[in-house]
């Protein structure tokens, strides 16, 4: 397995640093390796060859469809080397081996396509000009240009498809970055460096430092640094939004979610046991779309329950490197403490435990999927994002009830409806308070499309035709025609 050891990269090149960080194999509770603890001099020094960079326009000046062919060729790379990615992401996050190789590689792969196919679309407009009072001929248009260096800090829970959205998006828009990885994912992050750097990204204009506390707050408090992206939880998103405040940065903000996964009756049971699996254990429930609410229609939540509890008793936990496992650990023993916190609060907070609940065996952070049954929307469990393999079933009897109880939240990130009835799903899709909605489906998405969340879910898309938006700034141009400029004095 390919672990970038002891080093970051900064000025093109991997650079050994003294300082450790060690990083834990979740299914094993190893020490997986040791990466660095990036600092504020390694910060500094990063957003120095950056502005450099964005100053001598090193990337800009590349002919764009030769950018293009680059964050391409970093494309193919991704997808030719998907078993290093999947290895090293399943090591130092305890993502299933099954899972990586499935979506998370491809995924990012074809997202980093995506924004491949986005270089040359910012453009200006040229605009007819208005002036009140005086006449006069002008020549008015709009200029769209990079923002200059971008900071972007990413979670541990997609270690690859993170890092791709942000340093895609600024790479596209022509903003040399700084990437700050999870502390618990940095391995992958520096795969992604070297892939970059091999396509062709020159020196200087995009950096991988990791670390743990120093270097993401020093990168957010950074004056030389005007847009940040972050992904994260709730909390860390609004400390990022205070500090930012200080310099009037361009902030985007990918955050926490408790989103609903609505079945009326008039959905296949067995359909709906599918959908509500894959909604809420993929990567062991450490989405942030997850559909870690369920809510189903009182005539078949009785056949519904009882098929879940079948399901979920046949899924296998395991060694996310086991091909074969299902479910593999929580990131972290923090992770895995915090977890079982939520788990106990929902012992005692009245609600039925369908399945799980229990201790797995093995020294790994490992939580059995777990599903809570009969729970009320003002239960803990059904309010704050526990980020675990653990879900909340919610009945209920009227349409109203269901939108009532799935808007119910701070949050905002998602949602879904299963139903035959198209009137219906169109209502959902149309009230449903979310930044994403899917109907007869969960969990899917595509870089064409914008995401991002309602509410505390965050602010801003990533995604989509608009994704290099954040990363731009709008300039008017206005050029005298007159011959005379106007003047009054
Ligand atoms: P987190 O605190 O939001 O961390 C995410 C990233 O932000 C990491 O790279 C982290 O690195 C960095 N960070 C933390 N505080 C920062 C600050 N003040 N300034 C700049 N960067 C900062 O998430 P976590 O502690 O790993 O997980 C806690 C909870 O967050 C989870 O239980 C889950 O509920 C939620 N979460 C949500 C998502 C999501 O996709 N929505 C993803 C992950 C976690 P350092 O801490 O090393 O600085
Ligand atoms: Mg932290």
């Amino acid at each position: 397995m390919k672990l970038h050891e002891g080093v970051l990269f900064l000025d093109g090149r991997f650079q050994e640093r003294g300082a450790k960080l060690e990083v834990i194999n979740p299914s094993t509770a190893q020490v997986l390796g040791q990466s660095v603890e990036g600092s504020a001099a390694d910060i500094d020094e990063a957003v120095r060859l950056a502005q450099e960079a964005h100053e001598n326009r090193t990337w800009t000046s590349i002919d764009p469809l030769e950018r293009t062919r680059i964050l391409g060729r970093a494309a193919q790379l991704i997808r030719e080397r998907e078993s290093d990615f999947s290895a090293v992401m399943s090591a130092e996050m305890g993502m299933t081996l099954n899972f990586a190789g499935w979506m998370e590689v491809p995924m990012a792969a074809n997202a980093l396509d995506f924004f491949a196919s986005l270089v040359p679309q910012p453009k200006g407009v040229t605009a007819p000009f208005s002036l009140a009072g005086p006449q006069g001929d002008y020549f008015a248009m709009t200029l769209k240009q990079p923002i200059g260096v971008a900071g972007l800090i990413t979670p541990w829970n997609f270690p690859l498809l993170m890092p791709v959205w942000k340093v895609g998006a600024a790479l596209a828009a022509g903003c040399p970055c700084i990437l700050k990885p999870a502390p618990q994912s940095p391995f992958t992050a520096l795969l992604l460096a070297e892939v970059l750097h091999e396509a062709g990204v020159p020196v200087g204009v995009l950096s991988v430092i990791p670390g743990s506390d120093e270097a993401g707050r020093a990168l957010v408090a950074h004056p030389g640094v005007p847009k940040i992206a972050f992904t994260g939880s709730t909390e860390t998103g609004k400390h990022i939004m205070r500090s930012a405040a200080d310099h009037l940065k361009r902030v985007t903000l990918e955050l926490g979610g408790k989103s609903a996964n609505i079945f009326f009756d008039d959905t296949d049971v067995d359909e709906a046991v599918s959908g509500a699996l894959f909604g809420i254990f993929l990567n062991s429930g450490q989405v942030c779309q997850a559909g870690s609410r369920v809510l189903v229609q009182r005539g078949i939540y009785d056949a519904f329950t009882a098929r879940l509890k079948q399901r979920v008793e046949e899924l296998a936990v395991g060694d996310a490197s086991d091909f074969t496992s299902d479910i593999g650990p929580v990131v972290s023993r923090e992770q895995w403490e915090r977890v079982r916190g939520y788990v106990a609060q929902g012992k005692a907070s009245g609600a039925t435990l369908l399945a799980g609940g229990g201790e797995v065996e093995g020294e790994g952070f490992f939580v059995p999927p777990t599903v809570f049954t009969d729970v009320t929307p003002n239960m803990t469990i059904a309010r704050e994002e526990i980020f675990g393999p653990v879900l909340a079933v919610i009945p209920f009897d009227t349409e109203e009830e269901a939108l009532r109880i799935a808007n119910g939240t701070l949050y905002g990130l998602a949602g879904a409806v299963w139903t035959r009835d198209i009137k219906r799903a169109l209502r959902f899709a149309r009230d449903l308070q979310a930044g994403t909605v899917w109907v007869n489906t969960y969990q899917i998405l595509s870089p064409t499309l914008p995401f991002g969340g309602f509410g505390q879910s965050g602010l801003g898309r990533e995604l989509g035709p608009q994704a290099l938006d954040p990363y731009l700034e709008t300039k008017s141009v206005i050029v005298d025609l007159n011959g005379t400029p106007l003047q009054m004095f």
